[in-house]
């Protein structure tokens, strides 16, 4: 087991903030995951798995040692009738896999096209997107459990998913290591395109290929690149209150975006709640609001976690003054402000 000492994680989280982890492995396989974990076990130190560092918030030093997931192998396996099995290593890009599956006329991950990061990472906030969310197509979840070092496989069900939400950020939170997906896809044709302008943006009898460039097309006019503007995408999760609350809301504010759940709760969008807030293009010494996408928040360069945090409880809490409603943040905070102290 190769770990490297002190690896420079800026150009490892899309907000590019500056961090350090105190030593870092990249695991292809159970097999060395299970060493890496014994390896921090034998040290009595911590251990933190990061992807593609596309939902985190890095503080300057994350102490132990840091897993990454690098087995890039995945592959098809045809069901009876039009379904296909895929089997998918934690390592893979999730935006690679999604046009590669679209390209061989498989539907299912075509409006889950972009998001960043690998596929490990997938189910443990529930990606979603454009009116999709990874539930659907995914079948089956390989992980270890730290604790134990055993392999185990949950289904879908097992996983207790909801909005960007699933049983890996409750029970089961930092507890497991993913290190294989199993996605069902088919080859019958089914576009989702009744979320915002899609069906616009498609031909007549659309292809995956095509609901796949339309979906990031529409991503990169809405959401900044990281490659250019650091950031974590959605910087908080959209709200859900009750709705006697909401139609409050609504009272004072008649044209609040709103969506009913199945459940009778009230789904709000917490950009626009932020933009009525007067904070969208706000800029705070490196760090900012995004100037199109209010639920975005940006990191200019030169800046660190400490000061994104601030901002983004300068926005909740602004937001809280105007409407009552509190923001959850989305990304999770790893590591340690000053090295010792979490
Ligand atoms: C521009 C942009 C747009 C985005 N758009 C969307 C969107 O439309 N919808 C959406 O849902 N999200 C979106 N995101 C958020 C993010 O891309 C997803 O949450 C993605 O799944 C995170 O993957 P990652 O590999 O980068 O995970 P990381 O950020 O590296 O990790 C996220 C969390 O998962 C844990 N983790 C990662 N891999 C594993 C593993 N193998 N086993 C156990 N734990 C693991 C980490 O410890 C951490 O707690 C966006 C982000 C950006 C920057």
């Amino acid at each position: 087991m190769k770990v490297l000492r002190e690896v420079d994680l800026q150009a490892l989280n899309t907000l590019g903030l500056p961090a350090t982890a105190e030593s870092l492995t990249r695991v292809a396989s159970v097999d060395e995951a299970r060493d890496a974990l014994a390896w921090a076990e034998v040290r009595g130190c911590s251990l933190t798995v990061i992807g593609g560092g596309s939902n985190l918030v890095l503080q300057p030093w994350l102490p132990g040692l840091v897993v990454v997931p690098s087995g890039t192998d995945w592959h098809l396996e045809p069901l009876a009738g039009d379904d296909v099995r895929v089997q998918v290593a934690a390592g893979v890009n999730w935006h690679r896999l999604v046009v590669a599956l679209a390209e061989q006329g498989l539907w299912g991950t075509e409006n889950l096209a972009l998001i960043p990061g690998l596929a490990g990472a997938a189910p443990i906030q529930n990606i979603g997107a454009y009116g999709v969310e990874l539930a659907e197509v995914l079948e089956a979840v390989h992980l270890i459990e730290r604790d134990t070092l055993e392999a185990r496989v949950l289904t879908r069900e097992e996983c207790a998913f909801g909005y960007r939400d699933s049983v890996f950020k409750q029970a089961l939170a930092g507890r497991v290591i993913i290190t294989r997906l199993v996605l069902r896809v088919s080859r019958r044709p089914r576009p989702r395109l009744d979320y915002g302008d899609l069906a616009a943006r498609v031909p007549a009898s659309p292809s995956a290929a095509d609901v796949v460039a339309a979906v990031s097309a529409v991503r990169r006019e809405k959401l900044p690149d990281p490659a250019v503007l650091g950031n974590a995408g959605s910087f908080f999760t959209n709200p859900v209150i009750d709705v006697a609350r909401a139609q409050r809301l609504l009272d004072e504010w008649p044209g609040m975006p709103h969506f009913p759940l199945a459940d009778g709760r009230v789904k709000l969008a917490a950009g626009w709640l932020i933009d009525r807030s007067g904070l969208k293009g706000l800029r705070d010494g490196h760090v900012g609001v995004h100037d199109r996408q209010a639920l975005v928040l940006v990191h200019h360069g030169g800046g660190s976690a400490a000061e994104l945090l601030a901002l983004a409880e300068r926005v909740a809490a602004m937001v809280e003054a105007r409407f009552g409603v509190r923001l959850t943040r989305e990304p999770r905070v790893l590591g340690e402000a000053v090295p010792g102290k979490a």
